[in-house]
Protein backbone atom coordinates (compact mmCIF):
# COMPACT_ATOMS: atom_id res chain seq x y z
CA UNK A 1 0.00 0.00 0.00
CA UNK A 2 1.12 3.30 -1.11
CA UNK A 3 2.19 5.35 2.25
CA UNK A 4 0.20 8.67 2.86
CA UNK A 5 2.93 11.64 3.19
CA UNK A 6 2.66 15.52 4.47
CA UNK A 7 1.59 17.68 3.99
CA UNK A 8 -1.26 15.04 2.72
CA UNK A 9 -5.01 16.55 4.14
CA UNK A 10 -6.46 13.95 6.43
CA UNK A 11 -9.69 13.95 7.83
CA UNK A 12 -11.55 12.50 10.95
CA UNK A 13 -15.18 12.18 12.34
CA UNK A 14 -15.71 13.58 15.24
CA UNK A 15 -14.09 16.85 17.00
CA UNK A 16 -13.52 16.06 20.41
CA UNK A 17 -10.65 15.85 22.61
CA UNK A 18 -9.47 13.26 20.88
CA UNK A 19 -10.16 14.60 17.69
CA UNK A 20 -8.30 17.48 19.28
CA UNK A 21 -5.38 15.46 20.11
CA UNK A 22 -5.31 13.67 16.92
CA UNK A 23 -5.29 17.32 14.86
CA UNK A 24 -2.43 18.36 16.56
CA UNK A 25 -0.25 15.39 16.54
CA UNK A 26 -0.69 15.46 12.78
CA UNK A 27 -0.03 18.80 12.12
CA UNK A 28 2.74 18.56 13.80
CA UNK A 29 4.23 15.72 11.02
CA UNK A 30 3.34 18.21 8.32
CA UNK A 31 -0.20 17.05 7.55
CA UNK A 32 -3.19 19.14 7.70
CA UNK A 33 -6.31 17.98 8.60
CA UNK A 34 -10.43 18.63 8.34
CA UNK A 35 -12.49 18.00 10.87
CA UNK A 36 -16.24 16.80 10.42
CA UNK A 37 -18.34 17.96 13.75
CA UNK A 38 -21.65 19.46 14.06
CA UNK A 39 -20.63 21.71 16.90
CA UNK A 40 -19.38 25.08 15.82
CA UNK A 41 -16.93 25.26 19.17
CA UNK A 42 -15.97 21.80 18.83
CA UNK A 43 -12.49 21.59 20.47
CA UNK A 44 -10.42 20.05 17.10
CA UNK A 45 -11.88 22.84 15.25
CA UNK A 46 -9.84 25.47 16.12
CA UNK A 47 -6.85 23.30 15.22
CA UNK A 48 -8.22 22.04 12.32
CA UNK A 49 -7.56 23.56 8.71
CA UNK A 50 -10.85 22.86 7.50
CA UNK A 51 -14.15 22.24 9.90
CA UNK A 52 -16.70 20.54 8.04
CA UNK A 53 -19.88 22.03 10.66
CA UNK A 54 -22.55 19.44 9.40
CA UNK A 55 -24.30 16.29 11.17
CA UNK A 56 -21.94 13.04 10.99
CA UNK A 57 -24.58 11.80 8.26
CA UNK A 58 -24.69 14.74 6.32
CA UNK A 59 -24.19 13.54 2.46
CA UNK A 60 -22.48 16.52 0.99
CA UNK A 61 -20.30 17.19 3.68
CA UNK A 62 -19.26 13.54 3.59
CA UNK A 63 -19.08 14.10 -0.25
CA UNK A 64 -16.72 16.89 0.60
CA UNK A 65 -14.72 14.62 3.08
CA UNK A 66 -13.92 11.95 0.50
CA UNK A 67 -12.85 14.37 -1.97
CA UNK A 68 -10.71 16.54 -0.39
CA UNK A 69 -9.20 14.08 2.48
CA UNK A 70 -6.35 10.90 1.33
CA UNK A 71 -7.38 9.16 4.59
CA UNK A 72 -9.81 9.43 6.98
CA UNK A 73 -10.42 8.24 10.49
CA UNK A 74 -12.84 8.46 13.32
CA UNK A 75 -12.78 9.56 17.11
CA UNK A 76 -15.67 8.95 17.54
CA UNK A 77 -17.19 5.28 17.91
CA UNK A 78 -20.87 5.91 17.55
CA UNK A 79 -20.17 7.55 14.16
CA UNK A 80 -22.46 5.85 11.35
CA UNK A 81 -21.31 2.84 10.25
CA UNK A 82 -22.56 3.06 6.95
CA UNK A 83 -21.25 6.25 6.31
CA UNK A 84 -17.49 4.81 6.98
CA UNK A 85 -18.00 2.36 4.48
CA UNK A 86 -19.52 4.44 2.04
CA UNK A 87 -16.67 6.36 2.30
CA UNK A 88 -14.34 3.81 2.28
CA UNK A 89 -15.31 3.33 -1.77
CA UNK A 90 -13.06 6.08 -2.59
CA UNK A 91 -10.77 6.90 -0.08
CA UNK A 92 -8.76 5.04 2.72
CA UNK A 93 -10.76 4.84 5.84
CA UNK A 94 -9.74 3.28 8.97
CA UNK A 95 -10.83 1.58 11.15
CA UNK A 96 -13.43 -0.12 9.08
CA UNK A 97 -17.12 0.47 9.19
CA UNK A 98 -17.09 -3.41 9.84
CA UNK A 99 -14.98 -2.74 12.73
CA UNK A 100 -16.46 0.63 14.15
CA UNK A 101 -19.73 -0.96 14.11
CA UNK A 102 -18.89 -4.05 16.16
CA UNK A 103 -17.27 -1.75 18.99
CA UNK A 104 -20.23 0.52 18.91
CA UNK A 105 -22.56 -2.62 19.79
CA UNK A 106 -21.94 -4.69 23.01
CA UNK A 107 -23.62 -7.56 21.70
CA UNK A 108 -21.54 -7.61 18.69
CA UNK A 109 -18.36 -6.87 20.59
CA UNK A 110 -18.56 -9.59 23.19
CA UNK A 111 -19.34 -12.32 20.54
CA UNK A 112 -16.41 -11.04 18.38
CA UNK A 113 -14.26 -11.48 21.80
CA UNK A 114 -15.42 -14.68 22.34
CA UNK A 115 -14.97 -16.27 19.00
CA UNK A 116 -11.26 -14.83 18.78
CA UNK A 117 -10.87 -17.17 22.47
CA UNK A 118 -10.92 -14.25 24.78
CA UNK A 119 -13.25 -14.32 27.87
CA UNK A 120 -15.85 -11.71 28.71
CA UNK A 121 -17.66 -11.58 31.90
CA UNK A 122 -20.76 -14.24 31.55
CA UNK A 123 -23.34 -11.98 29.56
CA UNK A 124 -26.59 -12.49 28.33
CA UNK A 125 -27.54 -10.92 25.29
CA UNK A 126 -30.97 -9.26 25.06
CA UNK A 127 -32.34 -8.27 21.60
CA UNK A 128 -36.63 -8.84 22.62
CA UNK A 129 -38.41 -9.17 25.97
CA UNK A 130 -38.43 -13.05 24.86
CA UNK A 131 -34.49 -13.36 25.70
CA UNK A 132 -34.80 -12.52 29.03
CA UNK A 133 -37.25 -14.85 30.02
CA UNK A 134 -34.90 -17.28 30.52
CA UNK A 135 -32.93 -18.31 34.08
CA UNK A 136 -31.04 -15.09 34.48
CA UNK A 137 -29.07 -16.67 37.88
CA UNK A 138 -25.82 -17.11 36.18
CA UNK A 139 -25.45 -13.60 35.21
CA UNK A 140 -26.59 -11.83 38.66
CA UNK A 141 -26.14 -9.84 40.93
CA UNK A 142 -25.40 -8.15 37.35
CA UNK A 143 -25.29 -5.30 35.63
CA UNK A 144 -27.63 -4.10 32.91
CA UNK A 145 -25.92 -2.32 29.89
CA UNK A 146 -27.77 -0.62 26.67
CA UNK A 147 -26.08 -2.32 23.65
CA UNK A 148 -25.70 1.03 22.30
CA UNK A 149 -24.30 4.40 22.71
CA UNK A 150 -23.28 3.69 26.37
CA UNK A 151 -19.96 5.62 28.02
CA UNK A 152 -18.87 7.42 31.14
CA UNK A 153 -21.52 4.75 33.29
CA UNK A 154 -24.41 5.82 31.20
CA UNK A 155 -26.85 3.62 30.06
CA UNK A 156 -25.95 1.11 32.92
CA UNK A 157 -28.11 0.29 35.71
CA UNK A 158 -26.88 -2.65 38.52
CA UNK A 159 -29.80 -5.29 39.36
CA UNK A 160 -30.00 -7.47 42.26
CA UNK A 161 -32.46 -9.62 41.24
CA UNK A 162 -34.58 -11.49 37.73
CA UNK A 163 -37.41 -9.01 38.60
CA UNK A 164 -34.72 -6.11 39.18
CA UNK A 165 -33.48 -7.03 35.72
CA UNK A 166 -36.30 -7.42 34.08
CA UNK A 167 -37.91 -3.96 35.42
CA UNK A 168 -34.48 -2.29 34.60
CA UNK A 169 -34.97 -3.50 30.83
CA UNK A 170 -38.34 -2.24 30.85
CA UNK A 171 -37.42 1.13 32.39
CA UNK A 172 -34.65 1.26 29.48
CA UNK A 173 -37.29 0.76 26.49
CA UNK A 174 -36.75 -2.25 25.53
CA UNK A 175 -33.96 -1.28 23.82
CA UNK A 176 -31.19 -4.09 22.88
CA UNK A 177 -29.01 -4.66 26.12
CA UNK A 178 -26.46 -7.11 27.65
CA UNK A 179 -27.09 -8.59 31.30
CA UNK A 180 -23.39 -8.70 32.44
CA UNK A 181 -22.22 -10.73 35.81
CA UNK A 182 -21.22 -8.21 38.23
CA UNK A 183 -17.27 -9.48 38.85
CA UNK A 184 -15.50 -9.27 41.72
CA UNK A 185 -12.42 -6.42 39.98
CA UNK A 186 -9.25 -6.42 41.59
CA UNK A 187 -8.00 -3.85 39.37
CA UNK A 188 -8.86 -2.09 35.66
CA UNK A 189 -6.62 -2.04 33.03
CA UNK A 190 -6.08 -1.55 29.62
CA UNK A 191 -3.89 -2.10 26.77
CA UNK A 192 -3.77 -0.01 23.20
CA UNK A 193 -2.40 -1.58 20.39
CA UNK A 194 -1.79 0.08 16.98
CA UNK A 195 -2.19 -2.17 14.22
CA UNK A 196 -1.43 -1.57 10.37
CA UNK A 197 -1.17 -5.31 9.25
CA UNK A 198 -0.13 -8.97 10.73
CA UNK A 199 3.60 -8.02 10.95
CA UNK A 200 2.99 -3.83 11.55
CA UNK A 201 1.66 -3.81 15.35
CA UNK A 202 2.86 -2.22 18.19
CA UNK A 203 1.54 -2.37 21.76
CA UNK A 204 1.76 0.63 24.61
CA UNK A 205 2.47 -0.11 27.65
CA UNK A 206 -0.16 -1.57 29.86
CA UNK A 207 -2.14 1.28 31.87
CA UNK A 208 -3.95 0.87 35.64
CA UNK A 209 -7.18 2.35 35.46
CA UNK A 210 -8.98 3.84 38.33
CA UNK A 211 -12.57 5.40 37.72
CA UNK A 212 -14.72 7.13 39.66
CA UNK A 213 -18.92 7.33 39.30
CA UNK A 214 -18.25 5.51 35.93
CA UNK A 215 -15.61 7.72 34.68
CA UNK A 216 -12.00 7.48 34.42
CA UNK A 217 -10.24 9.32 36.98
CA UNK A 218 -6.88 8.00 37.14
CA UNK A 219 -4.48 5.93 34.92
CA UNK A 220 -1.33 4.69 36.52
CA UNK A 221 1.34 3.59 34.03
CA UNK A 222 3.50 0.97 34.82
CA UNK A 223 0.55 -0.51 35.93
CA UNK A 224 0.86 -1.75 38.85
CA UNK A 225 0.64 -5.77 38.19
CA UNK A 226 2.98 -8.55 37.46
CA UNK A 227 4.69 -8.03 34.33
CA UNK A 228 3.65 -11.39 33.15
CA UNK A 229 -0.02 -10.48 33.23
CA UNK A 230 0.67 -7.14 31.62
CA UNK A 231 2.37 -8.72 29.44
CA UNK A 232 -0.65 -11.21 28.40
CA UNK A 233 -2.97 -8.07 28.40
CA UNK A 234 -0.27 -6.88 25.58
CA UNK A 235 -1.33 -10.00 23.97
CA UNK A 236 -4.27 -10.37 24.43
CA UNK A 237 -4.90 -7.21 22.84
CA UNK A 238 -3.06 -7.89 19.87
CA UNK A 239 -4.90 -11.48 19.52
CA UNK A 240 -8.50 -9.25 19.01
CA UNK A 241 -6.93 -6.64 16.83
CA UNK A 242 -5.83 -9.73 14.44
CA UNK A 243 -9.03 -11.40 14.52
CA UNK A 244 -10.50 -8.21 13.54
CA UNK A 245 -7.90 -7.33 10.59
CA UNK A 246 -8.20 -4.38 12.85
CA UNK A 247 -6.33 -1.01 10.86
CA UNK A 248 -5.82 1.95 13.28
CA UNK A 249 -5.47 2.35 16.46
CA UNK A 250 -7.83 -0.29 19.02
CA UNK A 251 -8.18 0.21 22.76
CA UNK A 252 -8.92 -2.33 25.02
CA UNK A 253 -10.43 -2.15 28.43
CA UNK A 254 -9.78 -5.29 30.79
CA UNK A 255 -10.49 -6.46 34.48
CA UNK A 256 -8.02 -8.06 36.67
CA UNK A 257 -10.30 -10.52 38.88
CA UNK A 258 -8.88 -11.61 42.22
CA UNK A 259 -7.50 -15.06 40.76
CA UNK A 260 -5.32 -12.58 38.49
CA UNK A 261 -6.88 -13.75 35.51
CA UNK A 262 -8.11 -11.41 32.60
CA UNK A 263 -11.54 -10.60 31.13
CA UNK A 264 -12.01 -8.25 28.47
CA UNK A 265 -14.54 -5.26 29.02
CA UNK A 266 -15.33 -3.38 26.18
CA UNK A 267 -13.07 -1.90 22.98
CA UNK A 268 -12.93 0.91 21.48
CA UNK A 269 -12.07 1.68 17.71
CA UNK A 270 -9.46 4.87 18.47
CA UNK A 271 -7.38 6.35 20.73
CA UNK A 272 -8.72 6.57 24.16
CA UNK A 273 -8.79 8.40 27.36
CA UNK A 274 -6.24 5.95 29.45
CA UNK A 275 -3.61 6.24 26.12
CA UNK A 276 -3.35 10.21 26.62
CA UNK A 277 -0.45 9.35 29.05
CA UNK A 278 1.69 8.15 25.86
CA UNK A 279 1.70 11.97 24.63
CA UNK A 280 3.89 12.87 27.70
CA UNK A 281 5.79 9.67 28.69
CA UNK A 282 6.30 7.76 25.15
CA UNK A 283 8.35 7.02 22.61
CA UNK A 284 5.60 7.65 20.08
CA UNK A 285 1.93 8.42 21.36
CA UNK A 286 -1.42 7.27 20.50
CA UNK A 287 -2.42 10.01 17.85
CA UNK A 288 0.90 9.80 16.22
CA UNK A 289 0.09 6.25 15.83
CA UNK A 290 -3.38 6.52 14.66
CA UNK A 291 -2.18 9.00 12.16
CA UNK A 292 0.69 7.00 11.11
CA UNK A 293 -1.80 3.71 10.89
CA UNK A 294 -4.20 5.74 8.68
CA UNK A 295 -1.91 7.02 5.99
CA UNK A 296 0.03 3.31 5.85
CA UNK A 297 3.14 4.22 7.37
CA UNK A 298 4.88 1.26 10.03
CA UNK A 299 3.77 1.72 13.29
CA UNK A 300 6.00 4.11 15.97
CA UNK A 301 7.81 2.71 18.95
CA UNK A 302 5.63 2.61 22.00
CA UNK A 303 8.42 2.03 24.87
CA UNK A 304 8.07 3.94 28.34
CA UNK A 305 10.13 6.96 28.67
CA UNK A 306 8.73 7.55 32.58
CA UNK A 307 6.69 6.17 35.04
CA UNK A 308 3.46 8.28 34.95
CA UNK A 309 0.44 9.39 36.24
CA UNK A 310 -2.36 10.65 33.88
CA UNK A 311 -5.45 12.87 35.92
CA UNK A 312 -8.31 13.87 33.98
CA UNK A 313 -10.05 17.15 34.99
CA UNK A 314 -13.85 17.16 34.89
CA UNK A 315 -15.59 20.31 35.08
CA UNK A 316 -16.48 19.39 38.87
CA UNK A 317 -12.50 21.09 39.55
CA UNK A 318 -13.95 24.47 37.88
CA UNK A 319 -15.73 26.59 40.73
CA UNK A 320 -19.35 27.14 41.03
CA UNK A 321 -19.30 30.19 38.81
CA UNK A 322 -17.37 28.84 36.13
CA UNK A 323 -13.91 30.47 37.62
CA UNK A 324 -10.97 28.23 36.47
CA UNK A 325 -9.24 26.20 38.89
CA UNK A 326 -5.26 27.07 40.09
CA UNK A 327 -3.68 26.02 37.57
CA UNK A 328 -0.57 27.92 38.91
CA UNK A 329 0.36 25.20 41.20
CA UNK A 330 0.19 22.13 38.01
CA UNK A 331 2.10 25.13 36.23
CA UNK A 332 5.05 25.51 38.94
CA UNK A 333 5.73 21.69 39.02
CA UNK A 334 8.17 21.09 36.49
CA UNK A 335 7.62 17.11 35.99
CA UNK A 336 4.09 18.04 35.14
CA UNK A 337 2.06 18.42 32.17
CA UNK A 338 -1.29 20.60 31.73
CA UNK A 339 -3.63 19.69 28.92
CA UNK A 340 -6.90 21.48 28.68
CA UNK A 341 -9.58 21.02 25.73
CA UNK A 342 -11.05 24.18 25.24
CA UNK A 343 -14.30 23.77 26.20
CA UNK A 344 -15.86 26.84 26.80
CA UNK A 345 -18.72 25.39 29.81
CA UNK A 346 -17.83 23.15 32.48
CA UNK A 347 -20.19 21.09 33.72
CA UNK A 348 -20.19 18.27 36.39
CA UNK A 349 -18.93 15.07 34.68
CA UNK A 350 -17.46 17.04 31.64
CA UNK A 351 -13.75 15.84 30.34
CA UNK A 352 -12.09 19.86 30.44
CA UNK A 353 -8.89 18.35 30.52
CA UNK A 354 -5.94 16.42 32.08
CA UNK A 355 -2.92 16.53 33.75
CA UNK A 356 -0.11 13.97 34.19
CA UNK A 357 2.85 14.32 36.13
CA UNK A 358 6.21 11.67 35.72
CA UNK A 359 8.59 10.78 38.37
CA UNK A 360 11.20 8.43 38.86
CA UNK A 361 9.29 5.55 40.17
CA UNK A 362 5.24 5.44 40.16
CA UNK A 363 4.57 5.74 43.24
CA UNK A 364 6.08 9.16 43.40
CA UNK A 365 4.07 10.25 40.63
CA UNK A 366 0.82 9.18 41.66
CA UNK A 367 1.75 10.58 45.23
CA UNK A 368 2.35 13.95 43.77
CA UNK A 369 -0.45 13.55 41.26
CA UNK A 370 -2.73 13.06 43.87
CA UNK A 371 -1.64 15.77 46.14
CA UNK A 372 -1.50 18.67 43.10
CA UNK A 373 -5.72 17.65 42.88
CA UNK A 374 -6.23 18.60 46.20
CA UNK A 375 -4.90 22.30 45.42
CA UNK A 376 -6.45 22.85 42.22
P1 LIG B 1 -18.52 2.53 29.66
O1 LIG B 1 -18.81 2.31 28.21
O2 LIG B 1 -19.45 3.48 30.30
O3 LIG B 1 -17.06 2.78 29.93
P2 LIG B 1 -18.09 -0.06 30.93
O4 LIG B 1 -18.74 -1.29 30.46
O5 LIG B 1 -16.63 0.08 30.70
O6 LIG B 1 -18.92 1.15 30.32
O7 LIG B 1 -18.41 0.10 32.49
C1 LIG B 1 -17.95 1.21 33.23
C2 LIG B 1 -17.32 0.76 34.54
O8 LIG B 1 -18.28 0.02 35.34
C3 LIG B 1 -16.16 -0.21 34.36
O9 LIG B 1 -14.96 0.46 34.08
C4 LIG B 1 -16.18 -0.94 35.71
O10 LIG B 1 -15.59 -0.14 36.71
C5 LIG B 1 -17.66 -1.06 36.02
N1 LIG B 1 -18.17 -2.35 35.48
C6 LIG B 1 -18.70 -2.55 34.27
N2 LIG B 1 -19.05 -3.84 34.07
C7 LIG B 1 -18.72 -4.50 35.20
C8 LIG B 1 -18.81 -5.88 35.64
N3 LIG B 1 -19.33 -6.82 34.84
N4 LIG B 1 -18.37 -6.18 36.88
C9 LIG B 1 -17.86 -5.22 37.68
N5 LIG B 1 -17.73 -3.92 37.34
C10 LIG B 1 -18.15 -3.54 36.11
MG1 LIG C 1 -15.46 1.52 29.75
Amino acid sequence: MQAILPPAMLGILGGGQLGRMFVTAAKRMGYRVTVLDPDAQAPAAEFADVHLCAAYNDAEALRTLAASCAAITTEFENVNADAMRELAKTTRVSPSGDCVAIAQDRIAEKAWVNKAGLPTAPYLAIESVEDIQVELAPYLPGILKTARLGYDGKGQVRVNSADEARAAYANLGGQACVLEKMLDLKLEVSAIVTRVSSEQLSVFPVAENIHKNGILDESIVPARIAPALAAQAQQMARQLAEALDYVGVLAVEFFVLADDSLVINEIAPRPHNSGHYTIDACVSDQYQQQVRAMCGLLPGRTELLSPVVMVNLLGDVWQADGGEPNWNVLMEAPNAHLHLYGKKHARPGRKMGHYTVLATDVDAALEQARALKETL
